[in-house]
C-alpha cells in the first residue's frame, strides 16, 4: 500500500498534551469539526522526530490485539474528542498502510460489533457464563470473582486481578486481531445443546493467551460495552482521516490544503456512511479508491437498511408556524404501528427492515407477498427503498348481501404489538397489518434522497398504487393555517392515528436527512399538546419490591437513558404509577430473568439505589408532567449544573419492544426538552435551527 521509505513504520504525528486541545468533553459538533480538521492537519505535518511513532508490527503481518488495546487504554484516559480521534486515527492509518486486510476488524472491534445491524449476530455474553470462565481458567472461586465484582464494577477489571494472581505455566502465542475477531464471531454463532460449554471453552483459550490489559478490553467485549468513551461516529471520522492520511503521505500539501481535505472527506464518508452503513461495503471501498473514489462505488443499495430520518416533537401548532410559516410544508397522518422499511431488489429479493434496521421480513410474511402488487402495472418497476409504517388493520366484515358491516379501519399500536416477531406463518395471523408510505427512498437504480419530498411524493404515487386492505399512501394535506393544522390533527385522531407529521415540502430543506432528527420533520402527538412534546423511551435497570398488594411483584421500577458517548446508562427517574395489576404480573416475569447479582459496572446511577439490577433489555414508554433538576439522578449530567434531569410524576404507556436497549432517548434529548420547557416558562420561544441524529 505505502511506499517502503514512507511513514509506515513511523506514523506522521504525535499526540499534543493533555488540557492543549481546546473540544468540549461531551464531544465535536460537525461544525467544530472544522476546527478539528485544521488542528489535526497541523499536528500531521509537524515533522520533528519525537513526533514519530513506531508501528509495533511488521507490515503484511495480522495485527497484534496488543496494538488495539494499547489505543484503547489511551482512549479510555482522555475525555478530549479531538484526543480520541487522533489516537484512533493513528491506529488506522498505520493499519491501512501495513494490514489492510485488518482494518475492517479492527473497526468492528472498535464499535464491538461483529457485522452490519441488519445481519443480527450480537455480542453480549450474559455476566454469570463470563464469571464461570474466568474461574475456570484462574482458577479462582466463583464467590470471589462476584465478590470482587461488587468492589471494583467491572468484570474487565476482575479478570485482569484474577489473572494476575495466576501462576503462569507456559507462554501462549500472542493473540492477534483476525484470531480474537474470529473467536467472537464464533461464539456469537454458538447456538443450541452445550453451546455455553463451548463458548466458555474458547473464552478460556482467549484468556490464557490474552497479556496485560488485553484481558481487560476482551472481558469488556465479550460483555458487550467497550466503556472506553468511542462514539461510533468517532470512529467514522477516524477511518476517513486515516484514508486521507495514508493515500496522501508523499503529496507535500500545505495545512491549509491538508485541513481542507480533511474537512471535505470526512463529510464526504459521513454522508455515505448515513446512505449505506456498511462497513463491510465501505471499508474495502475507502481502501481501495480513497475518499474521492467513495461515492462512485457505495450508494444507498437495495438490502443495506438506511438509518431512518427522525422528527423533532413539538407540543403546539404555534410551534410548527414558527417553523414553517411562509414556506411551503405538508402535514402528514401520524400512523401509530411500527416503521416499516420495505427494500425491494433488482432480482426480485424483498426485504422489511424495523427503525432499529433489523431484519423484520420473519414479522411480515404477509407484506412480503403485498408488496410485489403495488407496483404499477404500466410502470417498469425493478428496485426500490419506501419509508413506510405499518399498522394494525381490522379487516372489513360484510354481511350476507355483501354489504359492509364494519370494519376497514386503523387499529391502535397495541393490536400490533401482539404479532410475534418471530416464525411467523402467513396461515396464522390474526393481526392483518397494513403498510402506509410515507417516502421513497430509491427507484430503479437511483437514489433519491436528495430530490426535494415534493418530487419524491410526485415519484411515489406515479409508480404505485394503493391495494385494498394492504397498502396505501400516508395521508397527507398542505395546510397552511392554525386552523387547517387543527381540523387535519383532529381527523388523525379520529382515524387512530397519533397525530401530524409535518414537513418541508421544497427546496433543500426538503431532502431526505437518513439518520438525523431534523427540524426539517416535526411530529405534533395528539396526547403530549400540553406536556414535554413527546414521550420518553427509558431502560428499565432496576426494580424496588413492592409492598402491601404489591409484594409478589416489583412494585416500582428504576429507568435510566442511554449515553452513546460514555457507554453508560444515566438513571432519570422511579416510576410507580400507570400499571395495571397484571402489567406488573407481566412485568415481574420479564424481568426476574434479568436480574443481576450487582449494579453493571456501566450503570451510572448516581445514588438511586432499587432492591435489584436488570441486564437492559427492557424499554418503557413513558409520559412526564415535567423535567426538573435533581441531585439524585445522572441523566444529562453537567449540562446544566451539577445535578442531572428528572421526570417528575413520570407514566407508563407501553412497552417498546421495537426497541434496542441503546435506543432510548438520549441524555442530548432529554437536555434539549428540559431547555425548551425552561425557555417556555421563561417566556421565550425556542429558536434554533440545530439538528442531531447520530451524528
Ligand atoms: P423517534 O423515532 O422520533 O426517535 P419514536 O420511535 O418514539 O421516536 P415517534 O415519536 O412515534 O417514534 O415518531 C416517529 C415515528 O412515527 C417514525 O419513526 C415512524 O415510525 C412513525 N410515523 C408514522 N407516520 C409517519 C409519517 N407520515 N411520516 C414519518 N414517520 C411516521
Amino acid at each position: 500500500m505505502s511506499d517502503a521509505n514512507s511513514s509506515a513504520e513511523e506514523s506522521a504525528f504525535e499526540f499534543e498534551s493533555e488540557g492543549e486541545a481546546e473540544e468540549d468533553e461531551a464531544g465535536l459538533a460537525p461544525v467544530e469539526e472544522k476546527k478539528a480538521a485544521k488542528k489535526i492537519a497541523a499536528i500531521f505535518l509537524k515533522k520533528a522526530p519525537e513526533n514519530k511513532t513506531k508501528a509495533g508490527w511488521k507490515a503484511g503481518d495480522p495485527v497484534p490485539y496488543s496494538a488495539l488495546t494499547e489505543t484503547f487504554e489511551k482512549i479510555e484516559a482522555t475525555t478530549k474528542r479531538l484526543e480520541i480521534l487522533q489516537h484512533l486515527t493513528l491506529l488506522l492509518q498505520q493499519v491501512s498502510e501495513r494490514s489492510p486486510d485488518n482494518l475492517l476488524r479492527i473497526v468492528y472491534l472498535c464499535i464491538n460489533r461483529l457485522c452490519p445491524d441488519y445481519e443480527g449476530l450480537e455480542l453480549g455474553i450474559g455476566e454469570s457464563l463470563l464469571m464461570k470462565a474466568i474461574a475456570q481458567s484462574t482458577g479462582r472461586e466463583m464467590s470471589r470473582i462476584r465478590k470482587e465484582l461488587e468492589q471494583k464494577g467491572d468484570l474487565g477489571l476482575v479478570a485482569v486481578a484474577s489473572r494476575q494472581e495466576q501462576p503462569t505455566m507456559f507462554k501462549a502465542a500472542k493473540l492477534s486481531v483476525p484470531t480474537v475477531f474470529k473467536s467472537l464471531k464464533e461464539i456469537a454463532q454458538l447456538t443450541g445443546n452445550k453451546s455455553q460449554d463451548r463458548k466458555i471453552g474458547i473464552i478460556m483459550k482467549l484468556l490464557a493467551a490474552c497479556q496485560g490489559e488485553e484481558t481487560k478490553y476482551l472481558i469488556r467485549s465479550l460483555e458487550g460495552k467497550l466503556r472506553i468513551g468511542l462514539a461510533e461516529k468517532s470512529v467514522v471520522v477516524a477511518l476517513a482521516q486515516a484514508i486521507i492520511y495514508s493515500k496522501q503521505v508523499n503529496k507535500k500539501l500545505s495545512e491549509a490544503a491538508l485541513a481542507a481535505k480533511l474537512d471535505e472527506g470526512t463529510a464526504t464518508v459521513r454522508a455515505v456512511f448515513s446512505e449505506l452503513p456498511s462497513y463491510d461495503l465501505i471499508v474495502p471501498a475507502l481502501l481501495e479508491y480513497g475518499v474521492e473514489g467513495l461515492r462512485d462505488h457505495c450508494k444507498l443499495t437495495p438490502g443495506v437498511p438506511l438509518k431512518p430520518m427522525l422528527a423533532k416533537p413539538t407540543k403546539a401548532i404555534g410551534e410548527v408556524l414558527d417553523r414553517f410559516e411562509g414556506k411551503a410544508f405538508t402535514c402528514e397522518y401520524k400512523y401509530d404501528g411500527e416503521r416499516a422499511q420495505v427494500h425491494y431488489l433488482e432480482n426480485g429479493q424483498l426485504a422489511i427492515f424495523s427503525r432499529n434496521s433489523e431484519n423484520m421480513s420473519v414479522k411480515y410474511p404477509d407484506l412480503i407477498e403485498s408488496v410485489p402488487k403495488i407496483r404499477k402495472a404500466d410502470k417498469d418497476v425493478k428496485s426500490f427503498c419506501l419509508d413506510c409504517e405499518a399498522v394494525a388493520w381490522k379487516m372489513p366484515e360484510f354481511d350476507e348481501s355483501g354489504t359492509q358491516t364494519g370494519g376497514g379501519h386503523l387499529l391502535p399500536f397495541q393490536e400490533l404489538a401482539r404479532r410475534k416477531r418471530k416464525d411467523v406463518k402467513v396461515e396464522d395471523i390474526k393481526v392483518k397489518v397494513k403498510l402506509f408510505a410515507f417516502d421513497i427512498l430509491y427507484l430503479n437504480g437511483e437514489p433519491l434522497l436528495h430530490l426535494d419530498l415534493a418530487t419524491r411524493r410526485k415519484l411515489l404515487h406515479e409508480n404505485f398504487q394503493p391495494v385494498e386492505n394492504e397498502f396505501d399512501f400516508a395521508r397527507s394535506e398542505d395546510c397552511t393555517t392554525v386552523e387547517e393544522i387543527q381540523t387535519f390533527l383532529d381527523a388523525s385522531v379520529k382515524d387512530s392515528c397519533e397525530g401530524l407529521m409535518v414537513k418541508m415540502l421544497n427546496g433543500a430543506a426538503s431532502t431526505y436527512a437518513p439518520s438525523q432528527r431534523s427540524q426539517n420533520w416535526l411530529k405534533l402527538k395528539k396526547d403530549y399538546l400540553a406536556g414535554t412534546g413527546d414521550s420518553l423511551d427509558l431502560i428499565v435497570v432496576g426494580a424496588f419490591y413492592g409492598k402491601g398488594k404489591r409484594t409478589n411483584v416489583y412494585g416500582a421500577f428504576l429507568l435510566a437513558c442511554y449515553d452513546a458517548d460514555t457507554e453508560t446508562y444515566q438513571s432519570i427517574c422511579k416510576i410507580g404509577t400507570g400499571f395495571s395489576e397484571e402489567q406488573l404480573l407481566q412485568f415481574y416475569q420479564l424481568l426476574k430473568p434479568l436480574e443481576l447479582s450487582n449494579k453493571k459496572g456501566y450503570y451510572d446511577m448516581g445514588d438511586a439505589k432499587p432492591d435489584v439490577f436488570f441486564e437492559p433489555q427492557v424499554i418503557f414508554e413513558v409520559l412526564t408532567a415535567d423535567l426538573s433538576l435533581s441531585p439524585v439522578y445522572t441523566a444529562g449530567k453537567g449540562a446544566v449544573d451539577q445535578r442531572g434531569i428528572s421526570l417528575r410524576f413520570p407514566r407508563f404507556i407501553r412497552l417498546r419492544d421495537d426497541k434496542g436497549p441503546e435506543d432510548t432517548t438520549s441524555p442530548e434529548q432529554i437536555i434539549e426538552m428540559y431547555q425548551r420547557q425552561q425557555a417556555v416558562s421563561n417566556g421565550r420561544t425556542k429558536g434554533g435551527d440545530d439538528e442531531d441524529g447520530f451524528w
